[in-house]
């Protein structure tokens, strides 16, 4: 088995116990990983808070930092096969998902914040006095705790990563204990871009006893967290003991819309193409088919058909329709969702379990699931599942539709399918969501922000809004021509 280091101050270290990490698709551990507790994050953070207060990183100027940025997305595109392998091995994510993100946009993502390190200015705000010059500055807050999940470790780590080190922060990642090695990997390559040590570190380990003495260690300025909304209440409630600042990026049951105008073919590839190749394993999975009420028979019944030709595959097969569930804890969860589902009168017409291995072996495969006959009150309409298990409902109007999308705890993202653009403009007014698509599914950009409404979390990553989450603003009053009165003259 691969056995990795946690990175602590330019240092790859050891902790006395490891944790086994699996390949979903041999269903088997490959590689162990550094089990750190407290002093292992303590180390690290004081590595981090060193970099930022005195070496090189903190003399840097922005331009300095935009041109280590744009050096590090020349590395990652350069080892970017070598990340997608690790990537797929650990969390068993198609090779041909990752891949072209780590050459794209993730790559781009480190040069737009590059070019936008040494453009965010500060103002001078017209206070109306005479003999004051006062003047903001966009400055860091120091050490950032990068809590990342499971499901796109390098994309979720890249996406904090690039917008906090332009800012000119520093940075202790904490990945998931399931899916380690790409982060650690990541790190490991990065170096190759001469970046001064203690400027990105690495923990791993579990939330409770990683995670959470990271949140609560007082050298971390601010969290960035990307994680179920669970993990996110005991993160923000951790943070809460020093009043340190989160970013959240959490679940979601994001609805897709469907109106009796659009290509039907089109309305089913959009829908099932909006959850079912990554296995349901993205935090914007649409994984609620809101239908409308005259189409939703042949919907169901093209949906049915399009779903049974899905064929699993290794992750590295580029032929692969879906690949494994990415840890054997989060299989069970989804197949108790199924069985729930079930329970609760929800009619299976697709899938409803486990898929054969492609290969007879032990992965972890769900097939794609169709529930119809679901009702609100269901389980299976409200509650992430973060699976290849998709929901279908019907509505009659498009006030119906709003009110059944707006009806979750969850605001993440939403899709209207219609021939009708002006009502897709303005049913994305309505919709209670950080990320409306409209006839389209998925894309994303490191120029457009992303987050949530609701209990999908708060705060934004990719854009310029992404690069304000990693600065606080100073005000500064100069007085360029009074002195000060004595404050207790005499009556
Ligand atoms: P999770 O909440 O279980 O864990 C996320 C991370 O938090 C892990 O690194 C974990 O070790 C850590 N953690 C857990 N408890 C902690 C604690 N008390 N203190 C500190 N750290 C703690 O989530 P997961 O199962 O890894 O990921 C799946 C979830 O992530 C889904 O809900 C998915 O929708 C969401 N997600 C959201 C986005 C987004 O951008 N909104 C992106 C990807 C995934």
């Amino acid at each position: 088995m691969q056995a990795y280091q946690y990175l602590a101050g330019g240092e790859w270290l050891d902790t006395d116990e490891h944790l086994e990490s699996d390949d979903p698709y041999l269903g088997a551990p490959w590689a162990l990983i550094p089990r750190c507790g407290a002093a292992e994050v303590d180390r690290a953070v004081r590595a981090a808070h060193l970099a930022f207060t005195e070496g090189p990183w903190s003399r840097l100027t922005a331009t300095g930092r935009g041109r280590l940025l744009r050096r590090m997305g020349e590395v990652l595109a350069a080892n970017a096969e070598r990340l997608a392998a690790v990537e797929t091995r650990d969390n068993g994510k198609r090779t041909g998902d990752i891949l072209p993100g780590l050459t794209g946009g993730l790559r781009d993502s480190f040069d737009y914040y590059a070019g936008l390190a040494d453009k965010v200015e500060g103002t001078v705000p017209p206070t109306g006095r005479p003999t004051i010059l006062n003047y903001t500055t966009p400055v860091p807050y120091g050490v950032i705790a990068a809590i990342t999940a499971w499901n796109s470790p390098l994309l979720i780590a890249i996406q904090k990563l690039a917008p906090a080190l332009a800012a000119g922060n520093t940075v202790v990642l904490k990945p998931s204990e399931h899916a380690s090695a790409s982060t650690l990997e990541l790190a490991e390559v990065l170096a190759d871009a001469d970046l001064p040590a203690g400027v990105i570190n690495v923990v791993t380990g579990l939330g409770a006893e990683c995670g959470q003495p990271l949140v609560e260690h007082p050298l971390v300025r601010k969290v960035s967290f990307t994680g179920s909304a669970e993990g996110g209440r005991a993160v923000a409630m951790a943070a809460a003991a020093n009043l340190t600042p989160c970013t959240m990026e959490l679940g979601g049951k994001s609805p897709q819309i469907v109106f009796d105008d659009i290509d039907l073919d089109a309305a089913v590839f959009g829908v099932a193409g909006g959850i079912f190749p990554p296995s349901g394993q993205s935090c914007i999975a649409g994984s609620r088919a809101l239908v409308h009420e005259s189409i939703h028979d042949a919907f169901v019944e093209r949906l049915v058909e399009v779903v049974g030709e899905a064929r699993p595959g290794a992750p590295t097969d580029p032929g692969a329709h879906y690949a494994p569930i990415a840890n054997r804890p989060h299989y069970d969860r989804i197949l108790g969702h199924i069985a729930a589902a079930v329970a609760d009168g929800a009619r299976c017409v697709a899938g409803g379990g486990p898929a054969a291995h492609p290969d007879g072996g032990d992965g972890w495969f769900v097939e794609p699931t169709v529930f119809i006959d679901v009702t609100q009150d269901m389980a299976i309409a409200r509650e992430e599942v973060f699976g290849p298990v998709l929901a279908v409902l019907r509505f009659t109007d498009e006030d119906e539709a709003v009110a059944l999308a707006n009806d979750s705890l969850y605001g993440l993202a939403a899709g209207i399918w219609s021939a009708d653009l002006a009502r897709g403009i303005r049913l994305a007014e309505r919709i209670e969501a950080g990320t409306v698509y409209v006839n389209n599914y998925f894309d994303a950009c490191p120029q457009s922000p992303v987050g949530g409404f609701k209990a999908s979390g708060y705060g934004r990553e990719n854009g310029i809004a992404g690069f304000e989450e990693f600065v606080q603003t100073r005000s500064v009053w100069v007085d360029v021509g009074s002195r000060p009165e004595h404050p207790f003259p005499p009556a």
